[in-house]
This record gives structure tokens, C-alpha cells and sequence, in this order.
């Protein structure tokens, strides 16, 4: 056996190949087996010397252990699967009652298989553990145990793995073949040794990637290095400096040049962003090639990093993109939801879109926020029952059931099933444990690339291939301390002093093999080497250079690419104008800019009367809010497009409608609760018929709300009924329209319910929200309608000011600090229903005279000590001199609107409790409009302060 060290990689690869590929042609009845990780590189750096590949075979070591055993006809045992693997060794953990029979045995399972794995491939039968302390003695006697036993479990027609079945067949019929391994999965003790058994017969070249010396990254190989093996010395003295120190504690300098550059950036991102544009800029300047370019990424979110950037850039590589198994991870929530009963999970569940029945997202929008304001969320897959579930078999079944009943079919849940019906046994398990074992198996899904002839390499630190692909130039990214070098974790079951004491590879076996790798990417080019770095993550804490960087800055001279001008590129273009720097040639987008910054982003004021001079509440109220919003609502008309499902003001005439219709019955002693339903189920389908919507409840999420409202109007009507008998008020009126005439404009509106009682008229407005009366937000302008109509009709009746209340229709749910087992009382429930809104002093006992010390229709109590009423209660005074306010007030918006001003100036507050009352953005449709540009717009800002002390007699006029 020949074995070929050195540090430099690349060269050895290089001769290698050029050596195989002239022996092949030599000897064209002899086959030249390369036994490598990755076959496909190594494909193209054949094809880099030869046109065919006629003799020569590159193949995995799997492959070539398989090619064997077919060679040799040994069929009668299979190696066992990973099921049958895990399986395995949940039974005699189970039966034997070891410390890792715990509740998450199934999450230990896959680490103690690697840890049988590595007693396999490293001979280690009967390890000395004298010396461990107790808890590893007990921890390692345990795996030895398990591992035993596991042996001794395995059936006669399966093996662990394949190897023990290949010693000693090795014969004459594989003399003329050449084994050349560049590959590290054969330094383990097990085969070594039966490629040592190969050897015997065959010619096998063995590489190892190290030098003569301590270093660390030395270690994979210490155990198989000969000094008498032949090493490849480096002609280049850049290398030569490179290999005899990097990793060492010596950095003694290099007096020549190097071919080393670095970028340092702000985040990973920006750093991703540099690299590419470096590539990008010498394709353009150079007219090279993709495939001239390799990357080197250390981990997920780097690649996923560089992923997305090449795409931004439609710039080829050869990496495919895993996807999201969204299906899988459907059945994951629906068994964690199953295990847990966590209503979160089954939101969860129901939102990831791959279930027929909840796939239209206004309906997903409904239930969730249903589910987050009155915490309701029916479990549709109560019929899917696991508690009967014993065996493997039986979980399986239902799973299948489930995925066939509710499941979109699509081509991910062919996969799905098909991943699933591999999983038989009748070993019995507990639901979390199927749920550990389906997440630890679950498979990957990668997108489907066509391959592009020309593109640039993606590289994780093990594929160091980028120089036997002789890539001219080769990015290193991620260049920060722990992430490259990576730093490793003592944390796994068998912690450093175990592996140490069991002569297995160890904490600082791994850092070296780490260490090797990086140096084969520092090899793999010596004219011209990026290394990358950032400064700080994308959440802005600091990043470290790495400790190697530091290291080869001091032993080469490092240049530094300059990243100013990356921003001028058009693709990045944005992120110039995000630092505050503009492109010279982009004279349109500056001036535009300019004139931007210039007006604040705000339009001028109009110069021809926009608007009708009828004026609702509503636009009132609108305008008050944000006079750019005004002007595009009801000067504009522009309005979003109208979505499937019903919007508020729709439901709002549907509970209008039907409450209108059935006014009779609030009035009635007795209501008749049993054919309630149907009354309400009749005016809503008559509703339905006369507006023609009848098509739109083919839509599950508009069955959902009617179904909600027709539940909501029960309640809403029953409570009704039941205030108006605690009232000497009576109605006198409903859907009433008013009109008033200002000095310079017209006034209209409807009012939803009106009651009289005497001289006092009282105004009530259903809504499906809990709104209010703000009496210092009234003031400025806020919730104006019920004043103004109040005032409108009082005055023109000659009556007095009653009150004016809001009803809120929307079901309540009662927090109940009842026991079980005793009964609720009615009260409690009305109580939920009362009425915002302030009624005058004067009727707080006729609106409910059943009041003793706390109102349950409106907020109001009676205070004994003071023997007077407090809470939502004003005087005559007090609702005559508010309405003198929202009068001025209101005169003073007509006339901001009458001079054009639509300015973006939404009102606002410094109270974030106020600003959430007064600000209009959150739920505007012409955000994407006006742009509101927080650097420039501003919010006009309401008064904090308690304006009540001016409604008060005494206080100065109002006028
Ligand atoms: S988003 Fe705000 S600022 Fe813009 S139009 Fe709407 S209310 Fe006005």
C-alpha cells in the first residue's frame, strides 16, 4: 500500500489524477477505482486531462463496499435500516430498564447509534474505563451493555454494517485493479484494516493531508501516518510559508507578496453582498468565466445567504436549495397538538395551508382572531383518536388516514405517504415517542436544479475542491472566530474525558480535522485568495476576526478590496441611497429625491373645490383623523379592491337589518328563546336573498361569520330585550335619518335606534366593537357622530339631551370564578353587556330602574356616602357645552378643508395608550399612498391632558 502526505492537497490530487489517467491508458484492461466523498468534482477535474473516463471509476466508499459485496456475491445479509436500526435499540433500552430509559430516550436514540457506530469502526469491544469517574463508569458500561446486546439482537440476515463480511475474501480476481482512497471515512481502525486486506491483493494509494509535526490538524491521521510514507514537499514558498505555520504558534513573516485579499463588512449579509459583487465586477472586467469562481461558506445561513444573493444577481451555481416539507411539518403540529393539547399547535396546524378545509385565508384570518380575542378554536380532528394506539402499525394507520382525509393532495404528500408506510412494526410506543421518531426521520426535500454548464462554486469547508477545479479565484467566508475555525462543544453523551480515556476521537481530534480542512481551502490557491469577515451580526452584536485571520495577517501581507463602490451597482443601488449617497448619473431620481425632501413628502394644497358640501360624521370624523386620508376616500374615491369575504360594514348592515326587523321583540315581557334561532336565521337568509349574496356563502370563511353573527345577534337580542324591561325609556325609532344645515354645509347621517322617555331622548348606535365616548377626544374632534346626532334631534324635536350609548353586538365570554358545580348566575352575564356611552344625571333611573348600587346596562354606580351617581354620567350643562365644543370644532375642520389643505398629518400622541385611540394608519388602505415617511411626516398631536374640567359649570364658554 502506497500512502502519499503533505499539506498541499491540491498538488497531490492533481498528480494523482494525471498519473491515473496515463497508467489507465497504459493499461486499458485494468480498472482504476478513485474512491473519493464526492464523486461529481472530481468527475471535472478528470475531464480537465481527458476525454473518457473509459477504465476509470470514481465512486463513493459506500459504493465501492457495495460494488464489492456484489463482486463477491455475498447477498445473505442486508445492513440494517435506520428504522430498524432505532428500533432496535429502543427495545432493549425499554427492557432493560437503562439510565436512558427516560421520556426522551427517543431524542438520545440517533447519538447513542453514532456511538455504536464509532465502537464498531474502532474495534472497541472491552474498553479499560477503571480510571473514568462513576457516572461515566455507569454511562459507558451502559452503551457497552446496549452495544452487546444489540449485536447479539441483530438477525442472522442483517449486519450492522457491511465490512465484517468482506475480511477475508479478498482474492487473485481483484489483482488488476488500482485503488486510489481520497477519501477520510477509511481511518478508522476496522478499515483500515480491510483496505490494508485489499491491499494485499491490489495496488491501493492511500492520501493523507498532514505533515510532520504536533499540530492538531495532524490528529485524523496520527494514528496511520508511517515516516517512511512518501510526502509531496511544496516548490511554492507562499505555500510552503502557508503550511508550515498556519495553526501553530509561530507567525513569522513572509517577505513576498501574497496572494491573500480580505473584505471586512458590516454583517454577514453585506459581506455576502461584497463577495459577489467582487466576482461580479471581474467577470465584467476580465470576461471569465462563472466556473472560474469558487465560495467557500462555513455554515446553513451563510449558504442560504449566498443562495439568495446569486439569485438576486441571476448568477449560476451548483448547489440545489432544501425546501421547507411544509406537508411534514403539518403532521408534526397535528401530533404535537395531538401530545400536547395546545391549542397554539392546532392554530398552528390549521395555518400551514396544506389542509382542504383551511385553505382560504380570510377564513384562517377569522378563526385566529377569534382564537386570540376570545381564545375559542373548535378541534376539527377530535374523530382522529390516537389513546387507542398501541403498536408502530396503529399510529402509522391513522396518520395515513389523516393525511388521505384532510390533506391537499400534492406531489410533497405522495412522499409524505409513501415515507410513512415504510414504518412497520409491532413494537409498541407512546405517542410522544412516534412524534420524536418522525421528527428524527423525517426526510429532506431539495429543490429540483437543472444544472447550468457554466456556473460558480458553492463550498462548505469539507469540500476543498475549488483548486483541483482550478477555480482562479476562491472566496473564504465567514471568517470569525467559532465560526471559522468552528468551535466545538463538549456536550454530547460521551463528553472529552470519555472519548480521551476510550482512545476514540476526541475534542481535539475534531478541531484538527476542522483545522485540516481550512488549510485545504487556503491551498487551493496560491494567486489569488479572498478572505471575508463581518463585523457585527445582523442584529448588531459584535463579530470577532477570527483568530486565524489575525494569525495570516501577521504572516502575509493582506490587501484589502475596497467595497466603497459595490453600492453603484444596480442591483444594490438602493442600498446607496439608504447610506444618504447618490449616483451622479441618476439625475432624474436626484431631482426627484431633492424635491422630496424639499416638501417633506407632503402635497400641495388643492386649488379647486374637491368636495360635496354634505358632509356624514364619518368624513368629519375621517378628516379630523388625517386629511390625506380624506382626500383619498372621499375625494380620490379610491378604494381597495372588494375581498370574497364579508367586511365589517357588510356584517354591520346584516346585525342593522335584523335588529331593525325584530325591534318588537326587545319591548316584549316574555321572549320566547326556543324559536329565537329560527326568527333570526329567517331575517338573515331574507337579508341574504334581497342583496343577492347567496354565491358568497360558497366561501367557508363567509359561513364562518354568518354562522358567528347569527350567534352574536341571538345574545345581542336577548339582552336587549331584557334592558329595555329594566327601562322607562321605550323606542320611538330606528334607522332614523338626520340632516342638519350648517352655515356652510350640510349635515347628514342615520341613527340606529332612538328611545324617548318624557321630555329626555336618548340615541343608540350598534356596533360589533367595544366603542366609546372619549369626553377629551370629543373634544378634539374624536367619535363626534352620537353628539351630533343627539344635538340634531333633541333640537329639532324640542326635547331634552337623554343620552347617547353604544351597544356592542359581539358575543362575550364570561371569566368565571364560579366552581364547576354551581350554577352562573344571569347578572353576571348581562353585566358583560353594558352600554359605553354617558347618559345625563338626570335619567340614570329610568334608563335602568332596577339600579341599586351598580348598573348592568350602563356604567354607572351610586354612591351612598355622596348619594349621587358616578361613572359614564353627565349634566344637561355638561352635554350642552360638549356639543358647543364638537360644534366648533367641526367648523374649524370645514374650514381647513374648504382652503384645500390635505396634508399628511395623521393625528398622534405621545401616550402610546392615546396614540392607539387617535392615530388612523394602522387600519388605513393608503399607507402605500402617502408613503408616511417617519424621517420627514410627522403627526399632529392630539392633547394628552383630561379635558373634562371644561365641560364643567363654571368654566369659561365654549365659544
Ligand atoms: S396611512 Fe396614515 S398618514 Fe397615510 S393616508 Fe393613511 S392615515 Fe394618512
Amino acid at each position: 500500500m502506497k500512502t502519499i502526505s503533505g499539506l498541499n492537497y491540491t498538488l497531490k490530487i492533481k498528480e494523482l489524477i494525471k498519473n491515473t489517467i496515463n497508467e489507465a491508458q497504459k493499461n486499458i484492461f485494468e480498472n482504476y477505482y478513485f474512491i473519493v466523498d464526492d464523486p461529481l468534482f472530481f468527475e471535472e477535474a478528470f475531464f480537465k486531462y481527458t476525454d473518457t473516463l473509459f477504465n476509470i471509476r470514481i465512486i463513493t466508499y459506500n459504493t465501492l463496499i457495495n460494488n464489492l459485496l456484489n463482486h463477491y456475491q455475498i447477498y445473505n445479509q442486508q445492513k440494517l435500516s435506520k428504522l430498524e436500526t432505532i428500533l432496535m435499540i429502543k427495545q432493549i433500552i425499554e427492557t432493560n430498564n437503562y439510565i436512558f430509559n427516560t421520556n426522551n430516550k427517543m431524542e438520545l436514540i440517533p447519538e447513542i447509534i453514532n456511538i455504536l457506530e464509532l465502537f464498531y469502526l474502532e474495534e472497541l469491544d472491552n474498553p479499560d474505563i477503571e480510571t473514568l469517574p462513576d457516572l461515566s463508569k455507569q454511562k459507558i458500561t451502559t452503551i457497552i451493555d446496549i452495544y452487546k446486546q444489540f449485536k447479539l439482537a441483530t438477525p442472522k440476515d442483517k449486519c450492522f454494517q457491511y465490512e465484517d463480511l468482506l475480511f477475508n475474501h479478498f482474492n487473485d480476481s481483484l489483482k488488476n485493479n488500482h485503488y486510489c482512497f481520497i477519501t477520510e471515512k477509511i481511518f478508522t481502525k476496522h478499515r483500515y484494516k480491510l483496505i490494508n486486506q485489499l491491499a494485499s491483493i491490489s495496488d491501493v494509494t492511500i492520501l493523507m493531508n498532514n505533515s510532520d509535526d504536533n499540530r492538531d490538524l495532524n490528529k485524523p491521521f496520527i494514528n496511520y501516518y508511517d515516516k517512511d510514507n512518501d510526502i509531496i514537499k511544496d516548490d511554492d514558498l507562499y505555500l510552503k510559508h502557508l503550511n508550515t505555520y498556519t495553526f501553530s504558534l509561530q507567525a513569522p513573516k513572509f517577505n513576498d507578496q501574497s496572494p491573500l485579499y480580505k473584505i471586512a463588512q458590516t454583517t454577514p449579509k453585506a459581506e455576502i453582498e461584497s463577495v459577489i459583487l467582487n466576482i461580479y465586477q471581474d467577470i465584467v472586467d476580465n470576461q471569465t468565466y462563472y466556473h472560474d469562481y469558487a465560495i467557500y461558506y462555513p455554515n446553513h445561513e451563510y449558504k442560504m445567504l449566498l443562495i439568495n444573493t446569486l439569485e438576486q444577481f441571476n448568477i449560476p451555481h451548483n448547489l440545489s436549495k432544501s425546501l421547507i416539507f411544509k406537508e411534514m411539518n403539518a403532521c408534526l403540529s397535528f401530533l404535537k397538538y395531538k401530545i400536547n393539547k395546545q391549542k397554539d399547535d392546532l392554530l398552528d396546524l390549521l395555518d400551514s395551508r396544506m389542509l382542504k378545509k383551511f385553505n382560504d385565508l380570510n377564513y384562517l384570518d377569522r378563526i385566529k382572531k377569534n382564537y386570540l380575542e376570545n381564545n375559542v378554536l373548535d378541534d376539527p380532528f377530535s374523530n382522529y383518536d390516537f389513546n387507542q394506539c398501541v403498536t408502530l402499525n396503529d399510529y402509522v394507520k391513522i396518520m395515513l388516514e389523516f393525511i388521505d382525509q384532510e390533506m391537499i393532495t400534492n406531489e410533497n404528500v405522495i412522499t409524505l405517504i409513501n415515507y410513512f408506510k415504510e414504518f412497520q412494526s409491532t413494537q409498541e410506543f407512546s405517542l410522544s415517542d412516534f412524534y420524536i421518531l418522525i421528527k428524527k426521520t423525517k426526510p429532506e426535500l431539495k429543490e429540483d436544479k437543472k444544472p447550468c454548464n457554466d456556473h460558480l462554486y458553492l463550498l462548505n469547508y469539507d469540500q476543498c475542491y475549488s483548486g483541483i477545479l482550478d477555480c482562479k479565484k476562491v472566496y473564504l467566508t465567514g471568517v470569525n472566530e467559532t465560526v471559522v475555525p468552528l468551535q466545538f462543544k463538549d456536550t454530547g453523551i460521551l463528553l472529552d474525558q470519555d472519548l480521551k480515556s476510550l482512545k476514540l476521537p476526541d475534542l481535539s481530534y475534531q478541531i484538527g480535522s476542522n483545522q485540516n480542512n481550512i488549510l485545504k481551502a487556503l491551498n487551493s490557491n496560491n494567486n489569488y485568495l479572498v478572505i471575508s469577515f463581518a463585523n457585527a451580526s445582523i442584529d448588531g452584536q459584535p463579530l470577532l476576526k477570527s483568530s486565524l485571520y489575525n494569525q495570516l495577517n501577521n504572516m502575509f501581507d493582506i490587501k484589502n478590496i475596497d467595497i466603497s463602490k459595490d453600492y453603484l451597482h444596480q442591483s444594490l443601488k438602493k442600498n446607496l441611497y439608504l447610506k444618504g449617497q447618490q449616483d451622479s448619473k441618476q439625475t432624474a431620481l436626484n431631482t426627484m429625491i431633492d424635491k422630496y425632501i424639499q416638501s417633506r413628502n407632503q402635497p400641495g394644497s388643492l386649488t379647486t373645490p374637491l368636495f360635496s358640501n354634505y358632509l356624514s360624521a364619518s368624513k368629519l370624523e375621517t378628516y379630523n383623523g388625517c386629511p390625506y386620508k380624506y382626500y383619498n376616500q372621499y375625494g380620490l374615491k379610491l378604494y381597495p379592491f372588494k375581498k370574497p369575504s364579508f367586511q365589517t360594514n357588510e356584517i354591520g348592515s346584516i346585525v342593522h337589518y335584523v335588529l331593525e326587523k325584530t325591534k318588537e321583540l326587545f319591548s316584549q315581557l316574555v321572549i320566547d328563546v326556543d324559536t329565537l334561532p329560527n326568527i333570526i336565521e329567517k331575517y338573515v337568509n331574507e337579508y341574504i336573498d334581497n342583496n343577492e349574496l347567496n354565491d358568497r356563502l360558497n366561501d367557508y370563511n363567509n359561513i364562518y361569520i354568518i354562522k358567528t353573527v347569527k350567534q352574536d345577534l341571538l345574545n345581542t337580542i336577548i339582552v336587549l330585550n331584557q334592558q329595555l324591561q329594566a327601562s322607562d325609556f321605550e323606542i320611538v325609532g330606528s334607522e332614523i335619518e338626520i340632516k342638519r344645515k350648517y352655515p356652510d354645509f350640510n349635515f347628514t347621517g342615520i341613527v340606529d335606534r332612538v328611545d324617548q322617555s318624557d321630555n329626555y331622548l336618548k340615541i343608540i348606535d350598534y356596533k360589533s366593537s367595544n366603542k366609546d365616548l372619549n369626553i377629551s377626544l370629543a373634544i378634539q374632534g374624536f367619535n363626534i357622530q352620537m353628539l351630533l346626532y343627539l344635538d340634531t334631534l333633541a333640537s329639532k324635536q324640542q326635547l331634552d339631551l337623554g343620552g347617547l350609548l353604544y351597544f356592542n353586538t359581539k358575543k362575550r365570554i364570561l371569566a368565571s370564578s364560579l366552581k364547576i358545580t354551581e350554577e352562573e348566575s344571569s347578572e353576571n352575564f348581562f353585566k358583560q353587556y353594558r352600554m359605553n356611552g354617558y347618559v345625563n344625571e338626570e335619567v340614570v333611573t329610568r334608563v335602568d330602574n332596577e339600579f341599586e348600587r351598580n348598573s348592568n346596562i350602563i356604567k354607572a354606580r351610586y354612591v351612598k356616602k355622596d348619594d349621587c351617581y358616578k361613572g359614564n354620567i353627565l349634566s344637561s350643562f355638561a352635554l350642552k357645552r360638549l356639543i358647543d365644543y364638537v360644534t366648533g370644532h367641526i367648523e374649524k375642520l370645514y374650514d381647513s378643508l374648504s382652503h384645500g389643505n390635505i396634508q399628511i398629518a395623521p393625528k398622534g400622541s405621545d401616550d402610546p395608550a392615546i396614540f392607539t385611540k387617535v392615530n388612523p394608519c394602522t387600519y388605513c388602505n393608503y399607507r402605500a399612498i402617502c408613503n408616511f415617511d417617519v424621517f420627514y411626516n410627522e403627526y399632529t398631536l392630539v392633547n394628552n391632558e383630561n379635558l373634562e374640567y371644561l365641560i364643567k359649570e363654571g368654566e369659561d364658554n365654549a365659544n
